[in-house]
């Protein structure tokens, strides 16, 4: 359990740590002040150690003993992954008033929209270019309004607006903090806990703290590869996509053009060229590509597309994370070769790899390709999908959210059940904004009634909905 500092221990151990001088406290002490345990530097005193339970080799085989595991947390709704899915899943659950826990594997909240750099933020719009997406994900394209350099492009439709990844994990932290919820960040989720009808019951995370476990009445997996309801047994399709490495450049006064090389070499020698950006649509070929605008004048995004491998293959991710690395190197030595992009650099390769599919759900409902082409409308419906790659607008129904058969789980984000087809659209951060708020609210309410997520009263779900800003149609 967390212990408050008084404002004195905190004087005390930012003064010993050199952070502040007498009569001169930070701003911001009275926010790092907030659960955080008093702490002395140097030595400490012995802490109670848990038994230890080390793997074992027996004859070749690694073997795992059997160990009771100390429970960190017990809560109403659990939500694993912080990504776009997770924390509107989290909020929203918030928002009708149960106690919600929120774990992410990484030490900030956004997933691929932050610590993967993916920047734009499509798609919101109908074929009429009316927006099609709203609530949680719109109230934070709001509060990123509010900041200076948080976002561009917005209400431009049809170009999509573009976020500053620090910006943006800002508001999430802001927001998240705000709404009263435990977070846990650095916290990877590594098995789920399941009882002896095969319901779920929480999971389990592994951190620097050890090996614990947060029990849960309904856990919402947003992890964008399904790792809890694949732990807890639930089906699923594997699936292989591209997987890349998103990049930002600073000091770089073009952008790259859709197809029209000739504009693109103008742009490279002569004013700044802001017709027809790419929006953000992936390189196949770093061939001295230098990537979008952002709401930074100077600083691009470079999408990658890279190619096709197992984001669930610790082999595939480790080569490709080196091979991104030294390509986009050489891309940007590539791109100080032209005139007047000798100053431009590589300010950061994203710090998490761009893995877009690895699990899609077996769900009650499996929304497919064949129903989005033909605008299928659904009694359940939880939210649209904006219009993509020349596809329509769609609805999105509840029960791609809802596992066919393991009880006390959702799903949310890209791992929720579509076929591959649709799920190249419904992973992409405006549709995760969806799903997740939706699994958000039915998770709280069956934590709030004691029921199951199969057998939530569509109407109150789409009431909440409604209340918090969702365009159901
Ligand atoms: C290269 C690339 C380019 C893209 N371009 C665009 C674009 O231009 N526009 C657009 O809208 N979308 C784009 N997308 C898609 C979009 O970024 C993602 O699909 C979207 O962010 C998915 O959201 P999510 O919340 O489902 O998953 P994620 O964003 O992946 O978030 C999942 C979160 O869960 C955490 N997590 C994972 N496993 C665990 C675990 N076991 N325990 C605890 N935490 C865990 C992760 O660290 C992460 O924070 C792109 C994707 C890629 C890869």
């Amino acid at each position: 359990m967390a212990v408050k500092m008084t404002r004195r221990d905190l004087i005390r151990s930012l003064s010993a740590s050199g952070l502040v001088t007498a009569g001169s406290l930070l701003p911001i002490a009275d926010l790092l002040a907030q659960d955080l345990k008093p702490a002395v530097r140097g030595p400490q005193p012995p802490a109670p150690r848990a038994p230890l339970a080390p793997a074992r080799l027996q004859v070749n085989k690694v073997i795992q003993p059997e160990r009771e595991i100390a429970v960190l947390r017990e809560t109403d709704v659990l939500v694993v992954g912080g990504g776009p899915a997770g924390t509107a899943a989290a909020l929203a659950a918030r928002r009708l008033g149960v106690d919600v826990t929120l774990v992410e594997r990484y030490g900030h909240l956004g997933g691929l929209a932050t610590g993967g750099l993916v920047l734009a933020i499509f798609p919101l719009y109908d074929r009429d270019d009316k927006q099609v997406i709203r609530g949680i994900g719109e109230e934070m394209m709001q509060r990123l309004d509010q900041l200076k350099f948080g976002i561009v492009d917005r209400g431009q439709a049809p170009l999509y607006p573009v976020v500053d990844a620090e910006a943006f994990k800002y508001v999430l932290a802001d927001m998240t903090l705000a709404s009263g919820m435990h977070i846990y960040l650095n916290c990877w989720g590594v098995d789920a806990i399941i009882d002896d009808r095969n319901a779920v019951k929480g999971a389990v995370f592994e951190s620097k703290s050890g090996r614990q476990a947060v029990l849960a009445k309904i856990v919402v997996d947003a992890s964008g590869d399904g790792d809890i309801y694949a732990a807890a047994g639930a089906s699923f399709v594997k699936v292989k996509d591209n997987i890349g490495l998103v990049s930002r450049i600073g000091n770089i006064h073009e952008v790259d053009m859709i197809g029209d090389d000739a504009e693109h070499q103008a742009g490279a020698t002569g004013a700044p060229v802001r017709k027809r950006p790419t929006q953000g649509a992936p390189v196949t070929t770093l061939d001295g590509k230098v990537g979008s605008h952002t709401p930074v004048e100077g600083v691009n995004w470079l999408n990658m597309k890279g190619p096709v491998a197992d984001g669930l293959d610790v082999d595939d991710l480790t080569a490709l994370e080196l091979k991104h690395r030294i390509a986009l190197w050489k891309n940007i030595e590539q791109v100080r070769k032209k005139p007047g992009d000798e100053s431009a650099f590589l300010l950061e390769t994203a710090p998490q790899m761009g893995v877009r599919l690895t699990r899609l759900l077996d769900g009650i409902t499996s929304l497919t390709s064949e129903m989005t082409e033909k605008q299928k409308t659904h009694d359940d419906v939880i939210g649209y999908s904006g219009t993509y790659a020349n596809n329509p607008e769609f609805q999105i129904p509840y029960g791609a959210l809802v596992p066919a058969r393991t009880e006390n789980l959702l799903a949310a984000g890209r791992c929720i059940a579509t076929d591959f087809k649709v799920a190249d659209t419904t992973r992409l951060i405006p549709v995760c904004w969806v799903t997740g708020q939706a699994a958000g609210i039915a998770a709280a309410l069956c934590a709030r009634d004691g029921s199951q997520p199969r057998n939530v009263a569509i109407e109150r779900l789409q009431e909440e909905l409604r209340k918090q800003g969702v365009h159901l149609g």
